[in-house]
């Protein structure tokens, strides 16, 4: 994780040990829980346990090769994120064998010892006492339904599983209150600016800057706005519980009676709306444009490792934005995020796939507000330029890693902005096999930082945020493997001629990346071809 911020000070907004009211609120807001613009000087940050907490959201929503449908387990997915001394040790979330919180336990072991972890779902009973046997510091969770849900057949009592659902919120209850980690709520209430600031820049991101240079005349606004709108849509639904009355019940189920009168009743419910207003102009900044833009390589695969498919590229570069929403230059928000592919397949919904590290751009560890300088070029006097004091997120990313980068395994870096020359060798050296990003600067020099050697990086293969061109569609997708055919559909054919896999509405194949958004109901069949099973 990038820069601590122990200087800034943490007003936690917790359910359960402390009542919350109005006045609690106000105070959390006073104490600087986002750093306020006006005194600061700079833009709105998101403080860590929002950070953290939005992640847990984002993970819960990873995208899944075949859907988490566990026999005889009620629970639903969940996402996790795991702190060690404020630096991300772990993203997860739930598979078809674990729950979120079972998978950090694996993963973790006896490192969770102090570790701080935020769920997207108050984790059940089976989670809970292994993380409390772990002697986790604090585990903080979002109020909506819980990992096995209190709401699905709320209508029919005497269904069992409903009974089961409301033994397990008993059970959660009294291992919570016997438990020695903090269990709670943390939801902190952003700065007036927040919402505005994260929409700006997230529609003003590299992503949509490189769709309107490519395309003048396109409206990107309105892109981004439809954008935002369906996945407000898709957000409220998954995370939000609209009906009062039945939050009412799930928060008074879960041991948060508190919350349950006003104000802190409408506040809390405030406050999540929010943070799902975050997370979805986020979200919007890599758009989903009927696969017309993804990440490609200029060049041809040749002999590296495939690329990942465009739904985990977006989701992971997603991470990475979202991570820029604590940087410390107003100006140019940055997130990268580090991912590799291990040897054996995991029992995390992430699949192979791991945390080594993630960062956003900031000041050096420690430092107190103005002991550097803020300014930009616009600022005469060079040596008065931030530009000589501000850590990079690749560079946070690759120093605060929470695991080694193997040779033998393809290490992925993901960043929101083309890496500039002062990164390029160190992710390099590094031992990043693939890096996903945009070269909207890149060949640019900018006053005092310049981008001119991501082109000749050697050795890292790079993904780039363009334009899908029919070469693209038959070089770029990844070999499907045999699992993944067989749960889209049936009928798998094979022939010599070629390694891309083929899916037929009527007349017409679509190659399987452009059509594997689409119902899949309506395929004719499929043809696997030249596939090695
Ligand atoms: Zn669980
Ligand atoms: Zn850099």
């Amino acid at each position: 994780m990038a820069a601590s911020d122990s200087r800034r000070s943490y007003g936690d907004f917790e359910g359960n040990r402390s009542i919350p009211n109005g006045e609690e609120v106000r105070n959390v807001r006073d104490t600087g829980v986002q750093t306020d613009a006006k005194v600061q000087g700079q833009g709105p940050r998101l403080s860590k346990a929002n950070l953290f907490t939005l992640l847990s959201l984002w993970m819960e929503l990873f995208p899944k090769k075949e859907p988490c449908q566990r026999e005889n387990d009620p629970a639903g997915d969940s996402g996790l994120v795991v702190v060690h001394e404020r630096r991300v040790l772990g993203l997860h979330c739930s598979s078809v064998q674990l729950h979120a919180g079972q998978v950090a336990v694996v993963k973790h072991g006896p490192r969770l010892k102090g570790c701080d972890l935020y769920f997207s779902r108050k984790p059940c009973s089976t989670c809970l006492k292994m993380l409390i046997n772990a002697g986790v510091n604090r585990i903080s969770y979002w109020p909506g339904d819980a990992e096995i849900g209190l709401l699905s057949d709320r209508h029919d009592h005497a269904d069992s599983s409903h009974q089961e659902a409301i033994l397990d919120a008993t059970a959660a209850e009294r291992l919570k209150s016997n438990s020695r980690p903090h269990i709670c709520v943390l939801l902190q209430p952003l700065d007036s600016t927040m919402l505005q600031f994260v929409e700006e820049t997230s529609q003003n991101c590299d992503f949509f800057g490189k769709i309107a240079a490519d395309n003048p005349t396109l409206d990107v606004a309105d892109i981004f706005r439809k954008e935002r709108w369906n996945n407000l849509n898709d957000f409220l639904e998954k995370f939000f519980i609209n009906d009062e009355e039945q939050h009412m019940y799930v928060l008074n189920k879960m041991g948060l009676e508190n919350f349950c009168v006003e104000p802190n009743f409408s506040n809390l419910r405030q406050h999540m709306r929010n943070l799902i207003r975050i997370l979805t102009s986020v979200a919007a900044s890599v758009p989903v444009l009927q696969d017309e833009y993804g990440f490609f390589m200029r060049e041809p695969l040749g002999t590296g490792s495939p690329a990942l498919p465009q739904d985990v590229i977006r989701h992971c570069i997603i991470q990475a934005r979202l991570l820029a929403c604590r940087t410390e230059d107003p100006k140019v928000g940055v997130g990268a995020v580090i991912w590799a592919e291990g040897k054996q397949s995991q029992c995390d919904g992430t699949g192979r796939l791991y945390l080594v590290g993630c960062g956003y751009n900031a000041y050096p560890v420690g430092s107190q507000y103005a002991e550097y300088p803020q300014l930009d070029h616009k600022q005469k006097e060079r040596q008065n330029r931030k530009y000589r004091y501000i850590l990079h997120a690749e560079q946070n990313a690759l120093t605060f890693r929470s695991a080694e980068i193997k040779e033998e395994e393809n290490t992925m870096m993901f960043v929101t902005k083309c890496p500039c020359d002062e990164c390029v060798p160190l992710i390099g050296c590094a031992g990043i096999k693939q890096i996903y990003t945009t070269d909207l600067d890149s060949n640019k020099v900018k006053h005092d930082i310049s981008y001119l050697r991501f082109d000749k990086l050697n050795g890292v293969q790079k993904f780039i945020w363009q334009q899908k061109s029919a070469r693209h569609t038959s070089e770029q997708a990844a070999p499907p493997t045999a699992s993944e055919c067989f749960c889209v559909l049936g009928a798998v054919y094979t022939t010599p001629f070629s390694t891309t896999l083929f899916i037929r509405f009527g007349r017409s194949f679509e190659p399987y990346h452009a059509v594997e958004k689409c119902h899949y109901t309506t395929m004719a069949f499929l043809r696997l071809e030249n596939a090695n099973f």
